[in-house]
C-alpha cells in the first residue's frame, strides 16, 4: 500500500523522542509569562472568575494550597470537595495569570480517549496490564467528566460535541502501527468495538480524503468553560469545605513555615499562604517550583490556529474532529453559531514538527507565535481536503505550553526528592507532564492525588489502593529510579 502526500513531514515521532530524550539539562522553567496570546477560548465574556481574587487581602491560612487552576488544579479541588465533604477543609487555589489561562485554557478541545495508542511500546516498556490501564485511565476520564456534564445539565454550555474522531493514517508506518497496536490491544483484551477501520477509499467518498482512518468515538468542548463550572460546583459542595481562588498571584517559591502549625510557606508576591498540604498541578511550569524536575518535565510550545473555510470541503453539518499524522496535528470544526454565514470554525493545533530540530522543547513563552509553524498549520487543511488556500482563512492563532516527559506519560503522587525520598517534601503532591494529551487524563490524575491528600488529612488508618484504571508507572514512587 502507498498513501497519498500529507502536507507536513511524516513519522516525525521517533525523531521527536530521540531530541528529547537527548536535551541538555535544561534551567528550570520560568514563571508563566504575563501576557500571553490571547487564544479563542479565552474570550472575556467565556471567563468570568478571569481576575477571580486578585486583589484585596490574600487567604493566609489553609490545610491544602493547590498552585494551577487548569484541569489538574480545579479538578482536584472538585475531587477534595467531595472527599472532604464532611470535614471542616480549607483549599486555596493559586493561579499565576487569568483563571485557566494555561494549557487547558488554550489547547484544542478534544477530549478523547485514545483507544489504543502505543499499545505495543507501553507493553514492552512496563507491561501488558500498564499499556491496558492506560487506556482504561483515559476512558475512565473521559466517561467521569462526560457523567458530570450529562447530570448538571451543562452539554449546551461547554459547546460538547461528541461526533467522533477520524485518525487519519498518512504514511504506511503510521499504518502499519497502528495495526500492530490494535492487533496487541485486541489481543490483551481491550474493547474495541466500537473501533472503525476505513479504507482510503471510504474515507475518499464520505469525507473527500484520499487516506485511510480509523474512526473512533471523540469528544470536543470548549475547555474554559468546563473548569469554570468544575469550580463552582466544588465551592458549593458543603458547608464545611472552603475554597478561596486568587488569580494573578504565582506562587514563587515554596519554605518550611517557620510559625505556626502548618508545614509550607507558600510565597506569592501578594504575601504568604501557610498549609499543610500543596498541590503542584503547573504541569509544563513544574520545575519552577521543583527545580529538581527540570529535566523530567520540559516545557514545550504548541500552536493552534483558528480557521474558517469559505467553501464547502468538510460539509457544514459534519461535526467529527480529526487527527493525523501520529497525533501532530488535530482539528475539528466547531458548532455552528446563530448568524454565522460562512463554513464552520475550525480549531487546529499542530505543526511542531516543522519546528524541528527542537520542535519546540525548552520554550515557555507563549506571548509569540512561531511563524513557521504558523504558515505549517495553514497547509494543513488545503492539503488534505484540497481546494486554494484562500478557501480558509485563519481569524485567531496562540500558543500554549504543554509539559512534555520522556515517557510521555504524567508523574502523579507525592513530591519525591532524587533518591525517591518523601521527607524533605512532605506534604507536597504533583499531577503534572501530560505530553500534550492531558484532557483524558488530569481530572483523574487529579483524583489520584486528591485521594492521597484526604488520607493525610483525615489521618486515615486504611492503606491507600490505587484504582483498577491507574497505569502504575505514573505514581512518582514507581517512576524514581527509571527513565523519568
Ligand atoms: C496548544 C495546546 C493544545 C492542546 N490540545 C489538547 C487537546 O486537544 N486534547 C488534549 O487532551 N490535550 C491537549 N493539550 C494538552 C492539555 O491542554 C494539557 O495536558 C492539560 O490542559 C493540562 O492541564 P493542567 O491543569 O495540568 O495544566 P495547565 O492547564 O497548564 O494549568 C497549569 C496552571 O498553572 C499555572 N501556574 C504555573 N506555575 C504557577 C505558579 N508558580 N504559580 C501559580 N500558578 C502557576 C499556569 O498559569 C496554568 O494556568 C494541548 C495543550 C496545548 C498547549
Amino acid at each position: 500500500m502507498s498513501t497519498p502526500r500529507f502536507p507536513l513531514p511524516v513519522n516525525q515521532l521517533a525523531v521527536q523522542q530521540a531530541v528529547l530524550e537527548d536535551l541538555p539539562s535544561p534551567a528550570p522553567c520560568p514563571l508563566p509569562v504575563p501576557d500571553p496570546t490571547r487564544a479563542f477560548w479565552l474570550s472575556p465574556d467565556a471567563n468570568p472568575l478571569a481576575t477571580e481574587g486578585s486583589t484585596g487581602p490574600i487567604t493566609d491560612d489553609a490545610d491544602v494550597v493547590i498552585v494551577g487552576s487548569g484541569l489538574t488544579g480545579v479538578g482536584a479541588a472538585y475531587h477534595l470537595a467531595e472527599l472532604l465533604k464532611d470535614r471542616p477543609t480549607k483549599v486555596v487555589i493559586l493561579e499565576a495569570r487569568d483563571f485557566c489561562s494555561g494549557a487547558t485554557g488554550r489547547n484544542g478541545g478534544h477530549l478523547t480517549a485514545n483507544p489504543f495508542h502505543e499499545f505495543v511500546e507501553r507493553s514492552t516498556r512496563h507491561s501488558t496490564s500498564a499499556a491496558v490501564k492506560a487506556v482504561a485511565i483515559e476512558e475512565y476520564t473521559v466517561s467521569s467528566l462526560l457523567d458530570i456534564i450529562a447530570k448538571h445539565d451543562l452539554a449546551g454550555y461547554v459547546d460538547l460535541v461528541q461526533g467522533g474522531r477520524i485518525t487519519l493514517l498518512v504514511s504506511d508506518e503510521e499504518f502499519a502501527d497502528a495495526k500492530r497496536d490494535f492487533d496487541a490491544a485486541s489481543s490483551a483484551g481491550v474493547d474495541l468495538s466500537q473501533i472503525a477501520w476505513l479504507t482510503a477509499d471510504e474515507v475518499a467518498k464520505t469525507f473527500g480524503v484520499p487516506h485511510p482512518a480509523i474512526q473512533t468515538p471523540g469528544n470536543n468542548l470548549w475547555p474554559l468553560k468546563l473548569v469554570t463550572k468544575l469550580y463552582g460546583l466544588a465551592k458549593s459542595r458543603s458547608p464545611n469545605f472552603s475554597l478561596a481562588l486568587h488569580t494573578h498571584t504565582p506562587a514563587t517559591a515554596i519554605t518550611p513555615s517557620t510559625s505556626g502549625p502548618r508545614r509550607w510557606a507558600v510565597h506569592t508576591p501578594r504575601g504568604i499562604v501557610h498549609t499543610t498540604h500543596v498541590l503542584h498541578a503547573t504541569n509544563a511550569y513544574a520545575s519552577h517550583l521543583l527545580p529538581n524536575l527540570a529535566s523530567a518535565i520540559t516545557p514545550t510550545r504548541a500552536q493552534v490556529i483558528a480557521t474558517r473555510e469559505h467553501g464547502d470541503r468538510i460539509g457544514q453539518e459534519r461535526m467529527e474532529a480529526w487527527s493525523a499524522n501520529q497525533g501532530f496535528e488535530y482539528w475539528f470544526p466547531r458548532p455552528r453559531q446563530e448568524g454565522e454565514e460562512s463554513g464552520p470554525l475550525i480549531i487546529l493545533g499542530g505543526g511542531r514538527e516543522v519546528a524541528s530540530p527542537e520542535y519546540e522543547f525548552g520554550v515557555a513563552d507563549d506571548s509569540t507565535v512561531n511563524e513557521k509553524v504558523g504558515k505549517a498549520l495553514r497547509s494543513v487543511l488545503p492539503g488534505v481536503f484540497g481546494g486554494a488556500s484562500s478557501e480558509w482563512k485563519t481569524e485567531q492563532e496562540w500558543t500554549g505550553i504543554m509539559g512534555f516527559t520522556k515517557l510521555g506519560d504524567p508523574f502523579v503522587g507525592p513530591v519525591l526528592d532524587a533518591s525517591g525520598n518523601e521527607a524533605p517534601y512532605e506534604g507536597q503532591f504533583i499531577a503534572a507532564g501530560y505530553t500534550g494529551h492531558g484532557m483524558p487524563r488530569a481530572f483523574a490524575c487529579a483524583e489520584v492525588v486528591s485521594q492521597l491528600i484526604a488520607q493525610k488529612l483525615t489521618e486515615s488508618s486504611e492503606e491507600w489502593k490505587a484504582p483498577d484504571w491507574l497505569p502504575e508507572h505514573y505514581l512518582t514512587w514507581n517512576r524514581i529510579h527509571r527513565v523519568v
